[in-house]
């Protein structure tokens, strides 16, 4: 074991962290925490803190910590077979197992899953499978992606431009020119303080519409959105929002990109996302729950309609030009068999949906009322806290007061994660499915405390 001292110094001499103000780490003035061990919602550190994870690490380990069936069934992957390929029909028991599985549990109208490693690799897959799909139609104008602003898809080249958020476009020369943003179905925020929630997805239609009519549908390829928003502000759809975006996609011959990293395998109470706001997508983005996170492993997840044109390219110009060494890799696999089981096993899907009512009730008794709170919101157990400066005339909070940042670095001295959300004063929550209703009682009492001191 390394000694404290030497830890922390090679942490800031050697290692670049994600998503870190650089300059402040490497002085010494950005937080640090080294991560020892985890058990259900709790986490471990160096410094002997135990926390309790109520955001599930990057809303991913949903089955929670330390769960001994994952674990196993990695190790014994590992054992007997670490690493085959995937490419020219080589195949292993876990993936072919996971495939399965993944189409058991997605809507019935897809039809096979390409495995890659983070929810990033995976959309730009997509985006991929999109491009030649219009290709192999013979609409080789059709290629540029709708997004929504405040929309997240990750964070290379492509999905990068993909999300609608400034903080990752900036000084990268994002977004792409094949991609376009369009209003964020974010009600509290977006629309006008008299408008109805009616009023506002017809508002976000138009935008939708407008945006078409000026590039022309024969240049627009997919559209791609999650089903809830997550990292843009966790915001459920304002209701009616999903069924008046398909009305017009299907019209102009869009594809629809149903974004699940978040969403899929229970987070909102039900298996996919997809399924609970009537979404049917032609594609599928799977990622974090697909293995809580105890291996990378992604997923595409095409639409029988999409997977005929794709056997049709092939037929006509041979074998599919797209792989990465490790997709479908057997460990990845293993711990996604697993990790689904356990999920079953365990009904998580269901805690999540009841937990998550019964969470979002305490969050709203605890600190609902306060003058600074303008909207708990929250679906399953993907809740979210929007602290305003007034709320009686919705003005919001300046960037530069760092509100967010200011509550989740009390609410952790109190022994709880949550998860300042980028741009806005919105507290999120999105703990491991195995919460319980004691667990969710301490989250809403300690946030109560802390927003009562520092606002
Ligand atoms: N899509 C959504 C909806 C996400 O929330 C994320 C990550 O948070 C991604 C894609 C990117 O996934 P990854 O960070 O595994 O590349």
């Amino acid at each position: 074991m390394l000694k404290n001292d030497q830890l922390d110094q090679w942490d800031r001499e050697n290692f670049f962290h994600p998503s870190t103000h650089l300059a402040e780490f490497a002085r010494g003035e950005a937080p640090q925490r080294i991560v020892t061990g985890g058990s259900g919602c709790h986490i471990e550190d160096r410094d002997g803190n135990r926390l309790l994870d109520a955001f599930a690490g990057l809303y991913c380990v949903n089955v929670g910590y330390g769960r001994p069936e994952i674990a196993d069934a990695i190790a014994a992957q590992a054992r007997e077979l670490a690493y085959y390929h995937a490419y020219v029909g080589h195949g292993t028991e876990a993936a072919i197992t996971l495939a399965k599985m993944v189409l058991d549990r997605a809507p019935d109208h897809m039809s096979k899953v390409y495995f890659g490693l983070s929810g990033s690799d995976a959309n730009e897959t997509n985006i991929k499978l999109v491009w030649y799909y219009n290709n192999i139609r013979g609409l080789p104008q059709k290629k540029k992606i709708i997004s929504r602003w405040r929309g997240y898809h990750g964070s290379g080249l492509m999905t990068g431009s993909l999300t609608g958020l400034h903080l990752f476009h900036q000084k990268f020369d994002l977004p792409l020119a094949q991609v376009l943003h369009t209003e964020a179905p974010y009600y509290y925020r977006r629309a006008d303080v008299n408008q109805t929630e009616e009023q506002f997805v017809a508002h976000c239609v138009a935008e939708l519409e407008a945006l078409i009519e000026r590039e022309g549908a024969d240049t627009i390829g997919a559209f791609i959105g999650e089903p809830a928003l997550g990292t843009g502000g966790l915001v459920p759809p304002p209701a009616g929002y999903w069924a008046a975006i398909q009305e017009v996609l299907a019209k102009h011959d869009i594809l629809l990109i149903a974004d699940e990293v978040v969403t899929g395998f229970g987070r909102l109470g039900s298996m996919m996302g997809s399924d609970h706001y009537g979404l049917k997508p032609d594609i599928i983005t799977i990622a974090k729950g697909l293995t809580s996170a105890y291996a990378p492993l992604s997923g595409s997840i095409v639409s029988d309609k999409v997977w005929k044109v794709l056997e049709q390219g092939t037929d006509e110009n041979g074998p599919i030009g797209h792989g990465w060494t490790y997709s479908a890799h057997p460990i990845g696999a293993a711990a996604g068999v697993a990790n689904l089981k356990l999920i079953d096993e365990l009904n998580l899907v269901q805690n999540a949906g009841e937990v998550g009512a019964y969470f979002k009730k305490a969050l709203t008794e605890a600190v609902g009322d306060h003058a600074h709170v303008g909207e708990v919101r929250g679906e399953g157990l993907l809740c979210a806290v929007e602290f305003v400066k007034d709320r009686d005339d919705r003005v919001f909070f300046d960037a530069s007061e760092k509100v967010g940042a200011r509550l989740a670095g009390e609410l952790v001295k109190e022994g709880v994660i949550s998860r300042a959300m980028p741009q806005g004063d919105i507290l999120g929550f999105a703990p491991p499915f195995c919460m319980t209703r004691e667990e969710a009682d301490e989250v809403a009492t300690k946030l109560g405390k802390v927003v009562k001191t520092v606002l």
